[in-house]
């Protein structure tokens, strides 16, 4: 039994291919898939097996298989296009940055983030680094002297 219907229609399917599970390849016939409401493709597998997504079973088709807790992520948010140009690897905790509205420049260093107090979206430079995690602190320069300042008033 299949875990689901076979609607909608996946980016990257176009026919048979071959795919790598503990090295074994195996082939995925074409319609195998289902959509799910909130746009992911998946490979129909029976009731109770953990889900497996065709963007995965896509990158790993092209590039071997994915190490583990790395994320596939799909570069235009839509969730169903499975071109490889549109799939990107990345770490769990870089993930969850890109879908923050962190934004990366041509070398996958972040050069823009919004910030968690005044939500602009600015320059790296406009944050502090937290040393520690090499990584610019939640709020931007310009918030945290706020908080300063309203502390020191706080306290006269
Ligand atoms: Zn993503
Ligand atoms: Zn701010």
């Amino acid at each position: 039994m299949i875990r689901g219907p076979l609607t909608g229609s996946c980016h990257y399917w176009r026919g048979p291919v071959a795919i790598l599970e503990g090295g074994i390849v195996t082939w995925v016939p074409k319609k195998e898939f289902y959509v799910t409401a909130d746009g992911y493709c998946l490979k129909a597998v029976p009731w109770g097996a953990p889900t497996i997504g065709m963007h995965r079973l896509a990158w790993e088709n092209a590039n071997g298989p994915i190490p583990p807790g790395m994320i596939i992520h799909h570069r235009n948010g839509v969730r169903s296009d499975n071109r490889l140009e549109n799939l990107e690897m990345m770490s769990r905790a870089t993930h969850l940055r890109v879908h923050a509205g962190w934004v990366r420049g041509p070398d996958g260093h972040f050069t823009h983030k919004p910030c968690c107090t005044c939500k602009r979206l600015l320059p790296v430079s406009m944050f502090y680094i937290d040393r520690k995690r090499d990584l610019p602190r939640p709020d931007c320069k310009e918030c945290v002297s706020m908080q300063h300042k309203r502390l020191y008033i706080g306290r006269g």
